[in-house]
């Protein structure tokens, strides 16, 4: 028989959140076991910092501030499993089953778990997103850190977001900027911009931050054009040349890279995968899990950083410190005096930096019903293929929800299990049956939550 090795604490993502939570559970002489996709630590924003490929003046400094982190992580006495991927999880007992693969399937029991797997790209779908040639500006960020990958040709960058913004400027500084730059975020945005100045106050450092980059740019030749609302990649075999309407006249530009981002939204596949209750979120434009003020889900679940909500790198910091401190206060079984100082402190910066960054989510806010007007053969599900228009044929038909949708198309069964299709198949059944996001939800989501081999599976061994 197969026996589950057992951990007291297992944390999934070595991301700030899942690194700051193993780290001050070592400092408390408490060992977890740590589980990460990634061969280094450091999640998305701090990928590679421990043997960067690119110069820091590159990078920039937010990346260079994970130093620390990444150095507290190396040290600390922490059960790490790099090249891990959790593919499914359960409840059994008081705790939570795991399945894992590293190298080959494994079974853990875990009686606490931090749940700390971050953040994706939202899957914004326009015509032609699907060609060769069209990736996201995240995955060409992952070339640069982890390999120093520059593109070969000057490529455009569309969309909406500070990654649009950092990845442009990253670019410039390794000598190689954009083409230009496309901002298709909402036109609504000034607007509601001018009824929130204390939000403007408040994120006045990100405002800044922006204009500094937009200016350094623009110094350097790069167009960046505000107010686009309308964008088409077109190529036969792969993307040739990228149409976009400003200031209501669509233009074509040759172009043989298209590099978009349309925000970052919480990796939904473990928590959605325990059934762990979501809510959409409007000034984030996501679904979130439903966590306490001291990010439990459940007794014995915590969930910290972006996967709980987008707060940024050191926010989700902070949050995993929190969780660290729940996970103490658990053991422990009763309160502590010390730990409740600490939580404090960080429940108050945790409070301030979510409330500047309240800008972000007003000043980079997609058009709602953005989704409505793209041409009816615009792909919603890449994966297998389904159009705009069959979904909406498929919602005429009587399909009332995401997975009776999924049955009626096949939307949702491709490889990525419906993480670039839920939110949009979501919004078009939410906008076709004027119900609420809350009320349409999302797909179910079963293992396996990565892909997994037989022969992984087949190579588990016993404990
Ligand atoms: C592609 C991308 C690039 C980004 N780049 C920047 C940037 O340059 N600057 C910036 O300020 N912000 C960036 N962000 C936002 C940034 O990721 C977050 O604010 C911050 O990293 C959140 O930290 P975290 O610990 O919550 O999650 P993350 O840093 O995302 O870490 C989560 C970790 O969990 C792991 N994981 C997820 N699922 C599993 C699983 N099933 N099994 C095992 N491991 C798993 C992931 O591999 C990852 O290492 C980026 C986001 C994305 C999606």
């Amino acid at each position: 028989m197969i026996e589950s090795r057992h951990a007291d604490i297992a944390i999934i993502g070595a991301g700030p959140a899942g690194m700051a939570a193993a780290v001050r559970l070592a400092e408390a002489g408490v060992h977890p076991v740590l589980f990460d996709l990634n061969a280094t630590p450091g999640g998305q924003i701090y990928r590679q910092l421990g043997n960067p490929q690119v110069g820091a003046g590159v990078m920039g400094e937010e990346y260079q501030h994970g130093r620390s982190l990444v150095e507290a992580f190396a040290r600390a006495d922490i059960d790490y499993r790099p090249l891990s991927r959790v593919w499914w999880i359960g409840r059994k007992g008081t705790g939570y089953d795991l399945g894992v693969v590293q190298h080959r399937a494994q079974s853990w029991h875990a009686e606490r778990l931090i749940l700390a797997s971050g953040a994706m790209e939202r899957g914004w779908p326009f015509p032609g997103w699907q060609l060769p040639g069209v990736m996201t500006a995240g995955a060409a960020q992952i070339l640069l850190k982890q390999g120093a990958l520059l593109p070969g040709v000057s490529p455009v960058l569309a969309g909406s977001g500070p990654l649009l913004y950092l990845l442009a400027w990253q670019y410039l500084q390794a000598g190689q900027p954009p083409a230009l730059v496309l901002d298709l975020a909402s036109a609504s945005r000034y607007r509601a911009l001018l009824r929130q100045p204390r939000r403007a106050w408040h994120g006045r450092n990100y405002l800044l931050k922006g204009v500094r980059m937009i200016a350094a740019l623009r110094r350097a030749g790069v167009p960046v054009l505000l107010g686009v609302d309308g964008i088409q990649a077109e190529g036969r075999e792969a993307v040739e040349r990228v149409r976009y309407r400003h200031r209501g006249h669509w233009k074509t530009l040759p172009a043989a890279l298209l590099l978009t981002h349309f925000g970052v939204v919480p990796e939904p596949q473990l928590a959605r995968s325990l059934a762990i209750p979501h809510r959409w979120e409007t000034g984030q434009q996501a679904f979130l899990p439903e966590r306490s003020e001291v990010l439990a889900v459940e007794e014995r679940l915590w969930v910290a950083g972006d996967g709980g909500g987008i707060g940024g790198a050191i926010n989700a910091e902070r949050e995993g410190r929190l969780a660290a401190l729940e996970v103490l206060q658990s053991l422990a079984g009763k309160a502590q005096d010390g730990l409740a100082r600490e939580r404090a402190a960080l429940q108050r910066a945790r409070r301030r930096d979510l409330e500047a960054r309240r800008l972000l989510e007003t000043l980079f806010r997609l058009p709602g019903d953005w989704l409505e007007v793209q041409p009816e053969d615009t792909l919603v599900c890449r994966c297998e293929s389904v159009s705009r228009g069959e979904v909406e044929r498929a919602i005429t038909q009587g399909a009332a929800g995401p997975n009776q949708l999924k049955a009626f198309t096949r939307c949702g069964m491709g490889p990525c299990q419906g993480r670039q299709c839920g939110e949009s198949v979501a919004r078009l059944l939410a906008h076709r049956t004027a119900q609420s996001m809350d009320a349409i939800g999302y797909y179910h989501i079963r293992p396996p939550v990565h892909s997994v081999t037989l022969g992984e599976l087949a190579a588990q061994q016993e404990t």
